[in-house]
């Protein structure tokens, strides 16, 4: 029987990105679907439901995609409110690969580290891989600080986050890098999530900081996010400080990005978000 894979996508063109790692994850077909949201998708539901017996469900699957993440999260929760009793198929949820690059991020970074109590940022947090960023530092017990250039969207990202995983971020309006470098003063993890090609901290801030002891980069674009932090660092000493770059985790994303299509077609009752994958990422970084 073939594995099969709807891709739903919140925006007007499917993610080739999502389809490519979609057949690379073992699915025999994706179909591919644009500007699917609440109000459409219940046909495409009731046709991977309805049609497989018991047990071949499994070889149906369910992956939610797109550039929003508040919009790929109310597809993801409006689908699993159509499913009941066995009719169901596994699904996932990873708008703009939030959750399978903050999972690769933090599980690397924490894999030498016990980071409980330690105080940690999120620079340029409110977007999806900064949002899923700050929700697995703070399981993992940090005190998490999301930063944006405006309060207001950031106060209603870190509501969301708090509302969605029940873990409480700070947030904090810093548009200017002075006030990036002020919030560092007080940190011993900084992660960078800004948008491609946005540099968010200079080299200066943290090299000469004798607190700092973590340091991420998502921003793969040059020029970097944190400048100072190469795209291909991976767990690299740099001024007494352990160094992640893009590149450094992005291989780890990528590889937990397929393990998770391949797991969705294991059962049919599978549910990956957040707490979910970063649990996968955890076991794969395990030695
Ligand atoms: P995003 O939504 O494009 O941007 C994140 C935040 O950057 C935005 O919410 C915005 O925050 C801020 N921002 C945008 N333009 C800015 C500007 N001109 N100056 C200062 N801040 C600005 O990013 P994302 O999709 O979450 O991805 C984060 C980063 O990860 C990106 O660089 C992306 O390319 C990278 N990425 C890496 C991998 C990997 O495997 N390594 C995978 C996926 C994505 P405010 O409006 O609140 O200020």
């Amino acid at each position: 029987m073939k594995k099969l894979l709807f891709q739903l996508d919140t925006d007007e063109q499917p993610s080739s990105f999502d389809t490519v790692v979609a057949y690379d994850g073992g699915a025999d077909h994706v179909v591919s679907y644009a500007s699917i949201c609440p109000e459409n998708v219940k046909p495409i539901i009731e046709g991977t439901i309805f049609t497989r017996s018991p047990k071949e469900k499994k070889n149906t699957a369910l992956f939610v995609g797109g550039s929003n993440l508040e919009a790929g999260q109310s597809l993801f929760h409006a689908i699993q409110k159509q499913f009941f009793s066995n009719f169901r198929v596994s699904l996932m949820l990873d708008s703009n690969g939030a959750n399978t690059t903050a999972a690769a991020c933090i599980a690397l970074l924490t894999k030498n580290h016990t980071i409980t109590g330690m105080n940690a940022v999120v620079f340029a947090g409110t977007g999806p891989v900064g949002q899923r960023a700050a929700v697995m530092l703070a399981k993992e017990g940090a005190n998490v600080t999301i930063t944006g250039r405006q309060l207001d969207k950031t106060q209603k990202v870190a509501d969301a986050i708090e509302s969605h995983f029940s873990v409480k971020v700070t947030p904090l309006a810093a548009p200017e890098l002075i006030d990036r470098k002020k919030i560092a003063e007080n940190m011993d993890i900084i992660i960078a999530t800004g948008a491609a090609g946005i540099q968010i901290l200079d080299a200066k801030t943290w090299q000469d900081s004798s607190r700092i002891k973590l340091l991420a980069d998502a921003n793969a674009t040059p020029p970097s996010g944190i400048e100072g932090i190469e795209v291909m660092d991976r767990a690299v000493d740099r001024f007494g400080k352990i160094s992640f770059g893009a590149i450094g985790f992005g291989t780890l994303k990528l590889a937990l990005h397929r393990k998770c299509i391949e797991k969705l077609f294991e059962s049919n009752s599978l549910v990956l978000d957040a707490n979910e994958i970063y649990a996968l990422a955890k076991d794969m970084v395990k030695d």
